[in-house]
């Protein structure tokens, strides 16, 4: 069921982890931002999508994380943009034959025959330092960082007050940092929040990829709490935050097995390099 967040910005929420796929309202048909996970899902976002007598005319993945570059047959074959790092990641996890074998295997076991992946990561990279989404309805600003994932962005809605946040800003999720991929992991979440907080301004709802859709209110509360996850983390201490440990949502309390495991994987850099991050 689609639910209105904006004028012509629905949200399509998911069992799985709260995804919110993002639909936008534009001239000639809807832009589409992170699909979906689970198949029925999709199909009924799609029913509902031809339902309001419309069609999709464009897709955006918010990043290369295998949960927020799928696609359904039941929707239209429409360019699916991402930025150009994280179409290179995609294309780059996808090149070998056993490729979509390997995330199956990554899939969550109870859900993971309900995730189509023959559409999976068809990603058409923007050129790098794209701005604007090239598409025919409001304007569409792309924020990109290296915060949670290679090409990570942000989307801000701006006519409508809407910030698409993919992974980050989160109410139930803590800042999952790549570890792997970038040299001080720390400072570009960091950098990931400034960019954040710059547009804070301008947003009237936050849609995070995962968890609770928040009011102006929430945008700074929730780059104050992140920031504030990130910075204990670096040194060393143990956040006091509500997404973690006991006080986590029934159904997340995984999340702090998260934390721990990268508080670990940094401690282990820490050892390694004698540089916080
Ligand atoms: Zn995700």
């Amino acid at each position: 069921m689609l639910r209105q967040v904006a004028d012509g910005v629905l949200i399509h929420e998911s069992e799985f982890c709260q995804s919110n796929a993002v639909v936008v309202q534009g001239r000639a048909g809807v832009l589409l931002i992170d699909p979906g996970v689970q198949d029925r899902e999709m199909a009924c976002l799609a029913n509902d999508i031809s339902h309001a007598g419309q069609t999709v005319v464009a897709g955006f993945s918010t990043h290369p994380h295998w949960d927020h570059l799928l696609w359904h047959a039941r929707l239209a074959q429409v360019p699916r943009y991402g930025t150009a790092r994280c179409a290179a990641t995609v294309r780059d996890r996808l090149s070998d034959t056993g490729a979509k074998a390997r995330i199956a295997e990554m899939l969550p076991p109870d859900i993971a025959d309900q995730v189509p992946l023959d559409l999976l990561g068809l990603i058409t990279a923007l050129p790098a330092e794209t701005a604007r989404l090239p598409w025919d309805g409001p304007q569409v600003r792309i924020i990109e960082h290296q915060a949670h994932a290679l090409g990570h962005a942000a989307l801000l809605i701006e006519e409508r007050g809407v910030l698409v946040a993919g992974d980050m800003l989160s109410d139930v999720l803590i800042p999952m940092l790549d570890l792997n991929s970038t040299a001080d992991p720390i400072e570009d979440y960091l950098a990931a929040l400034r960019l954040l907080e710059g547009v804070a301004g301008d947003v009237d709802v936050l849609v995070p990829g995962h968890g609770s859709v928040g009011g102006a209110d929430q945008v700074h509360a929730r780059i104050e709490r992140d920031r504030a996850y990130v910075l204990a983390l670096r040194e060393g201490h143990v956040p006091s935050d509500p997404r973690v440990g006991p006080s986590a949502k029934p159904g997340w309390e995984w999340v702090s097995d998260v934390h721990n495991g990268q508080a670990q994987r940094l401690a282990q850099r820490r050892e390694r390099h004698g540089t916080p991050g």
